[in-house]
């Protein structure tokens, strides 16, 4: 049998070749001049199953994709705090190149517009870095991150910084500002560079991937980010990823996602999918029209969207009262819900017999839910109940009870018997 997946993204993208409205981005000669009927698409599942359609080999520049990756470098070099210092995380509403400036303390809105991108690119590696170790930093990043060794496109690159005023304007004015300290020409050749790294469908949905999957490279199995940086990255791509758009995406299409304008864009979906599309025509706001609407589509016929409500049931939770245990039973991947569920259950409990936790078809516990469940536990041993753990999986690792005791395993009580 062959997954019928690929069939159906190949479907996707017959189904919106004819829609060839929109423009090359104009304002980067090398991109004008780009085939314009490109397109591509690749999927990936945060375990790292990778599903491509079309042109799916063809190599283009990252542009403002690379921003949510740079930012993730930035706070794993500077630490959040620092980096909230100079750059926010609110939607600006503008244009990707407007200055979109916070009131009084100057910071740009967001890492997602050009001047925060410009501005976290300032803050790679260190306050003394040089202008070479941070353009390394992200190439080395991104190419962990897509699971193979990327390369900038210096005809890219120098077409771009040949035109680049507007960027240039916005860093001295940064700089005016005191956002950045470094030499504000420096600063944009090296966010120039970023932006030119060449990416294919597939290393973007590699790359989103490894932010779905909490951080671990879901083909390498390398720890690239830490949770709480991808949590910040997809959080703030949902905010801002689609600039002016933002609100209109989210609400729409519901996957955090952000564009460049070379016509690649990135979406995620947290412990779900990554997901690269290429279309090089443009709609208004600089976002590919295309692969746009190929979002809309994985969006409606996948159930892809941020907020659907997940129709299967994720965990179960039940309890059941036997000769000579109250059975509490814990099934699927249980999240803060289903441990709450388990606590009030454990609560309304009136038996006295012993108690024995079933998670024998538990496939993971967040830390949270563990915490819990191991707590409801305790709880129900300081009432003076037994409490027996059948946990053959090992789910729980080291299920410490809080003050170093454990509970018993059910091959414990039948050595008793
Ligand atoms: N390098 C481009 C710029 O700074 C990126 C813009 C984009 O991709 O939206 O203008």
């Amino acid at each position: 049998m062959k997954t019928p997946i690929p069939d159906y993204l190949n479907e996707v993208l017959d189904s919106l070749r004819a829609d060839t409205s929109g423009n090359t981005a104009q304002y980067i000669p090398e991109l004008a001049q780009a085939n314009p009927d490109l397109f591509a698409l690749s999927v990936t599942t945060a375990t790292g199953s990778t599903y491509s359609a079309g042109d799916h080999l063809t190599e283009f520049s990252i542009q403002s994709i690379s921003k949510p990756f740079a930012y993730a470098a930035a706070i794993m070099d500077r630490g959040l705090e620092r980096v909230l210092q100079s750059v926010g995380v609110e939607a600006s509403g503008e244009a990707f190149n407007e200055l979109s400036l916070e009131d009084g303390t100057h910071r740009p809105k967001n890492p997602m517009i050009n001047a925060g991108a410009i501005t976290t690119h300032g803050l790679l590696v260190s306050q003394t870095a040089s202008a070479e170790s941070r353009v390394s930093r992200v190439l080395e990043l991104f190419s962990h991150l897509a699971g193979r060794e990327l390369r900038i496109d210096e005809k890219v690159y120098a077409s771009e910084i040949q035109t680049a005023d507007h960027n240039l304007a916005t860093a001295h004015m940064l700089r005016s500002y005191g956002i950045i300290d470094a030499d504000a020409h420096e600063v944009v050749s090296g966010y120039t560079r970023q932006c030119s790294i060449l990416v294919t469908v597939e290393d973007l949905s590699l790359m989103s991937a490894t932010l779905a999957n909490g951080g671990i490279q879901p083909r390498t199995r390398e720890r690239v980010l830490t949770e709480d940086v991808a949590r910040q990255v997809m959080s703030v791509m949902a905010v801002a990823g689609m600039y002016d758009g933002a609100g209109d995406w989210l609400t729409r299409v519901g996957i955090p996602a952000k564009s460049g304008v070379a016509g690649g864009l990135v979406g995620v979906l947290p412990d779900q999918v990554g997901i690269g599309a290429f279309s090089p025509r443009l709609d208004a706001h600089g976002n590919s029209q295309r692969s746009g609407r190929v979002f809309e589509r994985l969006s409606t016929d996948m159930g892809l969207h941020l907020f659907a409500p997940s129709s299967g049931q994720l965990d179960v939770v039940d309890v059941r009262q036997e000769a000579t245990h109250e059975v509490f039973t814990l099934q699927g991947n249980v999240q803060f819900m289903a441990a709450a569920e388990l606590l009030d259950l454990m609560a309304a409990s009136t038996s006295r017999t012993a108690v024995l936790l079933d998670i024998s078809r538990v496939y993971s516990f967040t830390s949270v839910a563990r915490r819990m469940a191991l707590e409801g536990l305790r709880r129900l041993r300081l009432d003076s109940r037994r409490v027996i753990l059948n946990d053959p999986l090992q789910v729980l690792a080291n299920p410490d009870l809080g003050d170093g005791s454990y509970p018993e395993s059910p091959a414990d009580e039948h050595h008793e018997v």
